[in-house]
């Protein structure tokens, strides 16, 4: 390790690798409940030729490599399962370029949330791009990689799906593109090429590590407004969601049901945000969405919360400043979700489903969802927030995600972004010729096994 740590201070610098152990303390953990696990070092590249030359080094030395972004997918995926390097991307935030006709972004990989938010805001007004709830250090490429989703989903789809290309440095050190950006100087889609961003999208950066990338960007609306719709049973929740979304207004559709403060324990919400170019198109498009649940506001099985205008707000900040508060709800800002992907019918089981773990583990839970696409399909959470500090608290966090993520499999879901033990309850239920394939595919891109190894394995 001496001598690796000694060639990585040649290739960036030897400000930018460390070993010490303050350092390595915090590159072992996460906001979540995976155990602390230590690198043997750290580095911080600044060019995509950094990062070739670092995989060169790791490939012919056989020592992992973990890439990492804002690291807080809180799942622990970029902790270094079996030792070696954690690549930390940060000092790759470079906005490239912004096309304001095709409406898309280039970034480096190492490019966060936030930087891009006020960057257009500041450059580019009349546009806007999908943020996660996640604090606005999370990258733009570690949420993309892990199939994220945001307050443009119901628009776009997951943030995968808002993908044009990418710069992809291989485990191998190779440095290759996909999407039209490998033929022309437009990075403006991943069609009409065989798509190779698959490779590197949902595999927990077991295959290569991505260095530019290019998102679709939307239009920025003048007045942006929310609705809180209000119910109590769960098994409407399918039908109103149909609903809502047939009308193809809304950005961004989240239920969400919490326990505290106490009166709102059993109400079921659903934040509809939806944005105009005037203030009479937003009142339009109210009128529509208001209209299309209708049918349960006359059977008064539901309504509409009024929100004062400080409350709303609130609830139409990007990211939402509510979630993070809950992740503090027990102190110790511990905090961890099973976000599992799964067909819309089956909101009302995933909810019971999440009551009762809740209620066996004695966890502070909060439950609820994030409509990906035009009602396609959902991101059922279920989040529990724990005490770090205190570790009985933990286990029965650990204990509930356990049971979560089987529960979220039994249902037809899959967790998404699974910490490795969940990685291992997919890949009993995947189909057998399915693994060897995936398994084949990550052979042939990392014949030395070294890109964040310990994930997706059996
Ligand atoms: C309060 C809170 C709210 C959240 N809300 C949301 C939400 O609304 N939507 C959502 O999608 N997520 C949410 N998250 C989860 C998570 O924080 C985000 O998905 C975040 O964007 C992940 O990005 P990151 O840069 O922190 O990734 P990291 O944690 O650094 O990495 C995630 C994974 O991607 C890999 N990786 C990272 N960068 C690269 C790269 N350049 N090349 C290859 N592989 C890479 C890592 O190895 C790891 O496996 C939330 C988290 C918190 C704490």
């Amino acid at each position: 390790m001496e001598l690796i740590i000694k060639e990585l201070k040649d290739i960036v610098g030897s400000q930018y690798v460390s070993a010490e152990p303050e350092e390595l303390f915090f590159y072992s953990r996460d906001q979540g409940t995976m155990p602390p696990v230590e690198p043997d070092a750290v580095v911080m590249p600044k060019t995509t030729k950094e990062v070739s030359k670092i995989m060169l080094l790791a490939n012919k030395s056989k020592t992992p490599v973990i890439p990492m972004g804002g690291g807080l997918v809180l799942s622990g995926l970029s902790r270094a399962l079996k030792g070696g390097i954690i690549l930390d991307l940060k000092r790759m935030n470079q906005i490239i370029s912004v096309n304001p006709h095709s409406r898309y972004a280039i970034l480096e990989g190492g490019a966060s949330q936030g930087m891009l938010q006020s960057y257009l805001k500041k450059n580019f007004p009349q546009l806007k791009h999908s943020m996660p709830d996640a604090p606005p250090i999370a990258t733009l490429a570690g949420n993309i990689c892990i199939h994220g989703s945001g307050h443009l989903s119901v628009l776009g789809g997951f943030h995968s799906d808002m993908l044009n290309g990418m710069e992809v440095v291989l485990p191998t050190g190779e440095i290759i593109r996909t999407g039209s950006c490998s033929v022309s100087k437009d990075w403006i889609s991943k069609a009409p090429l065989p798509d190779l961003s698959g490779l590197f999208l949902g595999w927990s950066g077991t295959t290569g590590i991505v260095t530019k990338l290019a998102i679709k960007l939307f239009p920025n609306y003048r007045f942006n407004d929310l609705l809180i719709f209000v119910c109590e049973d769960a098994d409407i929740m399918p039908d109103v969601i149909s609903r809502l979304t047939s009308t193809q207004i809304a950005e961004d559709m989240t239920p969400w049901m919490t326990p505290k403060p106490y009166w709102a324990k059993g109400f079921l919400h659903i934040n509809i945000s939806y944005g105009a170019h005037t203030k009479k198109e937003l009142i339009f498009k109210r009128n529509l969405l208001q209209s299309s649940v209708r049918f349960y506001i006359d059977k008064k099985e539901a309504g509409f919360l009024p929100l004062p205008p400080p409350q709303k707000k609130r609830f139409l900040k990007i990211p939402s400043p509510d979630l993070v508060r809950f992740a503090d709800i027990r102190k110790g800002g511990g905090f961890e979700y099973v976000g599992a992907i799964m067909a819309i019918e089956h909101f009302a089981k995933a909810y019971h489903a999440g009551l009762e773990i809740a209620e066996k583990y004695d966890v502070s839970y909060s439950l609820g969802a994030r409509i990906i696409g035009a009602g396609h399909a959902m991101m059922f959470f279920f989040a529990y927030a724990f005490n770090r500090a205190d570790k009985e608290d933990i286990k029965r966090a650990q204990k509930a995600l356990e049971s979560t993520n089987k529960a979220a499999l039994d249902i037809g879901g899959i967790p998404w972004k699974a910490e490795e033990p969940a990685q291992k309850q997919i890949i009993s239920k995947m189909d057998p010729e399915t693994f060897d394939f995936i398994k084949r595919i990550r052979m042939m891109l990392d014949p030395n096994d070294i890109m964040n190894p310990g994930n997706w394995e059996k």
